[in-house]
């Protein structure tokens, strides 16, 4: 299938004029499913003055009525949930089975959540008898959100709810390796009655997301991606001292004490390792295993990924779909490499996976990796492939150290039946998110975000709202008073 893959301005699909071009392939077959070129200089001036057009008509807009068209435009997105999802798997390599349950309707679910919060958007007031005073929650303006390949519907999506229900207009750039779907969210909300030019779509690699973050009538810029890629907007918007949001990277820390199920707990670590491929930022991918439960763990882990099925993302039944790009297999390769050379033990896995059918699918076999240790290269980057790294335990304080040694400080969790360690360990665990006895789980209402390398900021609950606007205080003088001049 070949799609076509526009900017979005203005309510209008218009072909990128810029120098570079883009070839989009299906990562499963390594076909070409679209070409484009990236928004021109000019392309990204016409998008901020109509984003800065619009938002002034959206933000007078009473905010019910922000929320009625934002409520809309879930319901046309869940309408529309197969054929975007089929999409999504297209341009992805994603299972499809993950797309339909998930990424079309975790988008949904954010914007009908922030639709139904956009009318409750209230200051404060207090009275001090000679005066009183009251704070009106304004939106910021012109917002940028940049996203990365492995959800991007959702990442649009995520990113605009509550930035447009807070009364601002968003361009959205999403990564130039999965650039389609950014597009149809930009024309469901101009069927919703969205008025033109408050959700933009310009597409493109680092020149337009660079462009935006640099730009002074950009007011804000949310990025998800790497924390390499976080510094660099950071620095960006820092001569013009703008909010920055940052959602990157992680390498998240699953603890199973000796009183798990050894089952449960096995299939708990392949669920934070194998979803999405590997391919999610919050997954634990260090799994520490008390020494006295480790091998019966181990064993099943490794005899349970040894039967999931890698194939076709467009097969129901396929678990394991394939990785975004064949540069990014040579990436998760050539870390499982070095963690050979490093002697850590490749248990299963830890090699490209043929799938028929699909010779130049970017495949990667699930793949376990045991005896690691903290320094090993694979245990402390990230990889963003389906790799876990399985470590060995002996007493409380000494894993929450360990687990604490990363720069990063996305997620983890903790797997035990004694819940007073579990808080324990929650409390201590240097981390923005944590799960007790689950993972993965991510209703809207959770902020989410980063410790230390892994972001600023929160996406999601009500953080997310503060974010999107700023509280100006209003002061009243009721009395009169004796001024000094
Ligand atoms: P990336 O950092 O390479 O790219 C992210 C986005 O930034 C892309 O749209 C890219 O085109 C753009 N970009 C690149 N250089 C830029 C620049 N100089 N200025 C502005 N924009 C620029 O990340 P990726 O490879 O697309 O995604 C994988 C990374 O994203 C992983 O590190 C993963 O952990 C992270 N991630 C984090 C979350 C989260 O919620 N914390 C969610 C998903 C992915």
């Amino acid at each position: 299938m070949s799609y076509a893959i526009d900017l979005f301005i203005d309510g209008k699909r218009v072909a990128g004029e810029g120098e570079t071009e883009f070839v989009c392939r299906n990562p499963a077959t390594g076909a070409e499913i679209g070409k484009f070129r990236e928004a021109s200089p000019a392309q990204i001036e016409e998008s901020i003055a109509s984003a800065t057009r619009a938002q002034k008509v959206w933000a007078a807009m009473p905010a019910e009525e922000r929320g009625r068209i934002l409520r809309k435009a879930a319901q046309l997105l869940r309408a529309r949930n197969d054929e975007l999802a089929r999409i999504e798997v297209e341009d992805t390599g994603k299972p499809i089975g993950e797309a339909l349950a998930v990424d079309i309707q975790t988008g949904a679910d954010a914007i009908e959540h922030y639709a139904n919060l956009a009318g409750s958007l209230a200051g404060e007031y207090q009275d001090f008898g000679y005066g009183f005073y009251y704070t009106r929650r304004e939106p910021i303006g012109v917002c940028a959100g940049i996203g990365a390949w492995n959800y991007p519907l959702q990442i649009a999506c995520w990113k605009s709810a509550p930035a447009l229900a807070a009364g601002n207009a968003m361009i959205f750039k999403p990564s130039e390796l999965t650039p389609i779907n950014a597009v149809h969210l930009a024309e469901i909300y101009i069927e919703a009655g969205m008025p033109p030019g408050v959700f933009n779509v310009l597409q493109g690699e680092r020149n337009p997301g660079a462009a935006l973050a640099a730009h002074p009538a950009v007011e804000k810029v949310s990025l998800t991606g790497s924390a390499p890629t976080g510094r660099k907007v950071m620095e960006a918007a820092s001569p013009r001292l703008k909010e920055v949001s940052l959602e990157l990277g992680g390498k998240s820390p699953l603890i199973i004490f000796e009183d798990a199920d050894p089952e449960h707990a096995a299939r708990l670590a392949m669920y934070a390792n194998f979803l999405t491929q590997g391919e999610i930022c919050a997954n634990g991918t260090r799994v520490f295993i008390h020494s006295s439960i480790y091998d019966a763990v181990l064993d099943e882990i490794v005899k349970r990924t040894k039967s999931l099925k890698v194939g076709s993302p467009a097969d129901p039944e396929t678990q394991i779909g394939s990785l975004i790009s064949m540069d990014h297999l040579g990436v998760v390769n050539g870390f499982v490499d070095r963690a050979r050379e490093a002697g850590a033990n490749v248990v299963c896995g830890g090699h490209r996976a043929e799938v028929p059918g699909h010779e130049h699918g970017a495949f990667y076999a699930p793949t376990v990796i045991a005896d690691c240790t903290d320094d090993m290269e694979h245990v402390r980057e990230e990889i963003f492939g389906p790799v876990m790294s399985v470590l060995k335990f002996e007493t409380e304080d000494e894993v929450i150290t360990r687990a604490n040694q990363s720069d990063y400080g996305l997620a983890g969790g903790v797997v035990t039946k004694d819940l007073t360690r579990a808080h324990r360990i929650a409390a201590n665990v240097q981390t923005g998110m944590f799960w007790i006895n689950t993972y993965q789980a991510q209703p809207m209402q959770i902020p989410f975000g980063g410790y230390k390398q892994s972001g600023i900021g929160r996406e999601n609950g009500w953080d997310v709202l503060d974010a999107y606007t700023q509280k100006k205080s209003v002061f009243v003088q009721m009395k009169p008073e004796e001024l000094p001049f």
